[in-house]
């Protein structure tokens, strides 16, 4: 195993999440080379000690292990086995470790494709959202080789604060989708509980403040209930990468031959909601589609 330091990390994906994942590796002590279409994010990057990539190609030829962490499925596909992508550059024995969240059966192509060119490939995305990825404390589930897992935990320990082995290629991103599917169900619950609370005179913040002890009490609840009762719907997680999960989710429901129907709701809702303007709002912006059935908002006077 390369030793801390030696290691050179190929980082690819600067945004909301891959921004601070990069930041902690180089406060690690790691050497980090970035990349990203947005300039600009490179160079806040060279100013916090990273090395500058113009293009992935040119990243791939200078690291020994390289983390993608783009948007969706096509992003993934661009960065890694496109004509422009990494995968060409990468000398044999390196590890493309993909922490976006994408198709489990996307993720098991860029695998076989990764495997004819010598190329490790974990798929290994995260739960936590942007203020577990400043705080390296994010939830980390890995499909891939086991072995290859276990050879970059000491990279999963400086992201996460769990890492979970989940199975074979496309393992971590079928994981991803079991926790979105319970999130996005529990969001959509939030906001009705919290338009019934209100309607009827109550304070949101008072009952959430009651409940979350119990057993509706959740992560969710600790996290989303005061952005609906303060009406802020600032991301964090956008509605429309949301919708990218919840599309995933249904597109291997049918895969598997699985019915999902309270999945199906909610990705409706959201459509509702990107179709109004709403994809670049957080997620807890859900609860919006429930205020306007009812003609009520949570966070009003
Ligand atoms: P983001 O849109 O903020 O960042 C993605 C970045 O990738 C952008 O800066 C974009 O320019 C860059 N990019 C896309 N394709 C590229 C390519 N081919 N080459 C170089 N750069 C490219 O997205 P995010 O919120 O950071 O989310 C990233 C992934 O993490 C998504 O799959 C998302 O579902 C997942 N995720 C996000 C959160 C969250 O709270 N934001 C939480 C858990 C998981």
């Amino acid at each position: 195993m390369t030793t801390k330091k030696e290691l050179k990390i190929g980082f690819i994906g600067l945004g909301i999440m891959g921004k601070p994942m990069a930041k902690n590796l180089l406060n690690a002590g790691y050497q980090v080379c970035v990349y990203d279409h947005k300039h600009t994010v490179i160079d806040e990057m060279v100013n916090m000690g990273a090395m500058k990539s113009n293009n992935a190609q040119e990243l791939g030829k200078v690291v020994d292990v390289v983390i993608i962490m783009v948007q969706d499925s096509a992003n993934s596909e661009e960065a890694i086995i496109s004509d422009n992508g990494v995968l060409g550059t990468l000398k044999k024995g390196t590890t493309i470790i993909d922490m976006s969240s994408i198709s489990p059966l996307v993720s098991q192509k860029i695998y076989k494709e990764c495997e004819n060119y010598g190329i490790d490939f974990l798929d290994a995305p995260v739960s936590g959202g942007e203020p577990m990825a400043i705080s390296g404390d994010l939830a980390i589930m890995v499909g891939g080789k086991e072995e290859i897992f276990n050879k970059f935990s000491s990279i999963f320990d400086i992201l996460g604060k769990s890492k979970v082995y989940c199975g074979d290629s496309g393992a971590g991103n079928t994981t991803k989708l079991a926790n979105q599917i319970i999130v996005a169900a529990n969001i959509e619950a939030l906001g009705e509980a919290l338009v019934l609370s209100k309607k009827s005179g109550l304070d949101p913040k008072v009952v959430i403040n009651a409940i979350s002890g119990g057993l509706a009490g959740s992560t969710v609840m600790n996290a989303k209930g005061p952005m609906m009762a303060e009406g802020n719907f600032t991301p964090g997680f956008r509605i429309n990468l949301h919708q990218k999960d919840l599309n995933n989710a249904l597109i291997t429901a049918k895969e598997l031959g699985v019915s999902l129907p309270v999945t199906a709701l909610v990705q409706q809702m959201i459509s509702s909601l990107i179709s109004e303007g709403k994809g670049e709002w957080d997620h807890s912006g859900i609860a919006t589609f429930v205020e306007n059935i009812s003609g009520i908002k949570i966070s009003g006077k």
